[in-house]
């Protein structure tokens, strides 16, 4: 049986190189390949200015650029929002979705195939785990948005961010990446963790560190890990509910980690990193948008600066809760800036295909 195929997308710059020195070529010989892939978008090694044909042959014989093949596309209606499903290699597929708001390309990028964390109103919830992806195939969806921004002109409601100045980038380019996707990055740290250092690196991608944000269900060892290793990226930590009963029959991780264990590691993170937190918070009619919710989370953030992004629901087939209107979320919002609390309520985008928050899912019902 022959060897597996290296996935050159999950290997940093460094790591290429020195794959290529040990094959007895020049490191800069990878440096040359590494920047076709992630600065040209391309892979036809043969077109490399100066490579020896025998690198090429390796490269063919060795590796694979780790591309995963869309196997269904879907735009929303209001033009917004893309969907991707991506098949791995095992026969799994993932999500992913592109995002044109504000003037901003988003790809929100998913971390596992399917998630253990069970959060009652996510559909990736719904499915179960089945497994971590790898480091490639994290970066391969944020190249993947890259490629197609590369393939298409931009295209309106929103205006292009083309960089003019830059004869590699006279596409619209990928700014943002939010680990928001199907799966709880923090539970497959260290092949996530790598994967934003990949999409950092300067001459390739090259995404600010700001500019690409990991949200979290509330994984406490992990986010007292990205407080110590002061990883760069941005936090988000999804509240939902500001008393532990109430949050662990949303979240039932909580029920492992606290609410008071889950704030002792956000302040923790706050104070390391000297930044603050976004706290997600879908906001459920009834639930968990009146306004005693609204005073337990100003009082809840006291100990550490956030932001709150309220998300009215999204629909689900295994959740009967329904969103909060306007007026609800308006409410909230208004008694949280009584706390002195920044917060923005998210407009709902790519509902009619199930890209929203908590939407992903890969069967059939889902898209
Ligand atoms: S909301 Fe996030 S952490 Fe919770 S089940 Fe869905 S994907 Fe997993």
């Amino acid at each position: 049986m022959s060897a597996a195929l290296l996935s050159l997308l999950g290997l940093t710059r460094g790591e290429l190189c020195a794959l290529v020195e040990g094959w007895g070529f020049k490191p800069v010989h990878g440096g040359k390949v590494w920047r076709h892939i992630f600065l040209e978008g391309r892979t036809d090694w043969e077109s490399i200015d100066a490579i020896p044909a025998t690198l090429v042959d390796r490269l063919h014989q060795a590796t694979t650029v780790g591309r995963l093949p869309i196997t269904r596309e879907t735009h929303s209606t209001d033009g917004f929002t893309r969907k991707y499903l991506l098949g791995l290699k095992d026969g799994h597929q993932i999500e992913t979705v592109l995002m044109r708001y504000s003037g901003r390309v988003t790809a929100c990028v998913s971390s596992q195939v399917g998630c253990a964390m069970g959060c009652v109103f996510c559909a990736t919830g719904q499915m179960g785990y089945t497994r971590h992806l790898t480091t490639a195939e994290i970066v391969a969806q944020a190249w993947h948005v890259d490629q197609i921004l590369r393939a298409t002109a931009p295209e309106v409601p929103v205006l292009a961010e083309v960089d003019h100045d830059s004869p590699h980038h006279r596409h619209e380019r990928l700014r943002n990446i939010v680990l928001m996707g199907m799966g709880e990055p923090l539970h497959n740290y260290d092949a996530v963790i790598k994967a934003t250092q990949i999409l950092r690196e300067p001459g390739g991608l090259a995404l600010g560190a700001k500019k690409i944000t990991l949200s979290t269900v509330g994984v406490v060892p992990g986010i007292i890990r990205l407080a110590d290793e002061r990883q760069p990226i941005y936090l988000a930590v999804s509240l939902h509910a500001a008393n532990q009963e109430q949050r662990a029959a949303i979240v039932p991780v909580a029920k492992k980690w606290p609410l008071d264990e889950l704030m002792g590691a956000c302040a923790y993170y706050a104070e390391k990193m000297q930044r603050r937190i976004f706290f997600e918070w879908t906001l459920i009619e009834g639930e968990n948008d009146r306004p005693e919710d609204a005073h337990a989370v100003g009082e809840l953030l006291q100990r550490v600066p956030g932001q709150v992004n309220l998300i009215p629901l999204n629909p689900t087939t295994g959740y009967g809760g329904q969103p909060s209107d306007n007026a609800a979320a308006k409410r909230f919002q208004s008694i949280l800036a009584d706390y002195g609390l920044p917060s923005t309520v998210r407009q709902r985008r790519g509902i009619d295909i199930a890209a929203g928050c908590g939407q992903l899912a890969t069967s059939d019902d889902s898209g």
